[in-house]
């Protein structure tokens, strides 16, 4: 639903004061905050069905408090969510739905093809799959795929392991 915009580093960056933190954050660090080199917007909508998103402690989700920044960005209607990036209040990618979560964690036949087929060449990697599904390689990461281009990206991965092997 809308337009992925990247952003680039956070300008609270360069506010000298303490960073207000939205509830339930303790704080938000502006050191952990220039680590974010592309940033997405903080969601108030969801991306999955365009209901209202809150900033929560991850314990509503999994029954217990995970991790060491224990937060989330849920969407009160759909209960999609997507984590933090720890000690900011920056969302690690969009909002997933029990589908997309899935479907993103075929991630995990993507990382071992770095090191084989790119000679752990982070860059060069993803700007192959970029190209190869047509997008750009700054929108290239799984945490912002859809199930769908999920689902190409591992279609694309498989023929080139079949291509090699
Ligand atoms: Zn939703």
């Amino acid at each position: 639903m809308g337009q992925i915009e990247i952003l680039g580093i956070d300008p609270r960056c360069l506010v000298t004061e303490k960073l207000k933190a939205p509830y339930p954050l303790p704080f938000v660090s502006r050191r952990a905050l220039k680590r974010v080199k592309e940033r997405l917007a903080i969601p108030k909508f969801c991306n999955c069905c365009g209901g209202p998103v809150r900033l929560v402690n991850n314990m509503e989700i999994y029954g217990r408090e995970y991790g060491d920044w224990p937060y989330a960005y849920r969407c009160e209607h759909c209960e999609a969510y997507v984590g933090l990036h720890p000690n900011t209040d920056l969302p690690l990618g969009t909002l997933a739905d029990c589908a997309t979560r899935e479907a993103r964690k075929q991630k995990k036949d993507f990382i071992p093809l770095i090191a084989t087929q790119f000679n752990g060449d982070r860059n060069a990697a993803y700007q192959w799959l970029a190209d190869g599904m047509g997008i750009e390689k700054r929108y290239c990461h799984w945490g912002i795929f859809t199930a769908e281009q999920c689902d190409k990206a591992a279609h694309f991965i498989a023929k080139k392991l079949r291509k090699t092997t």
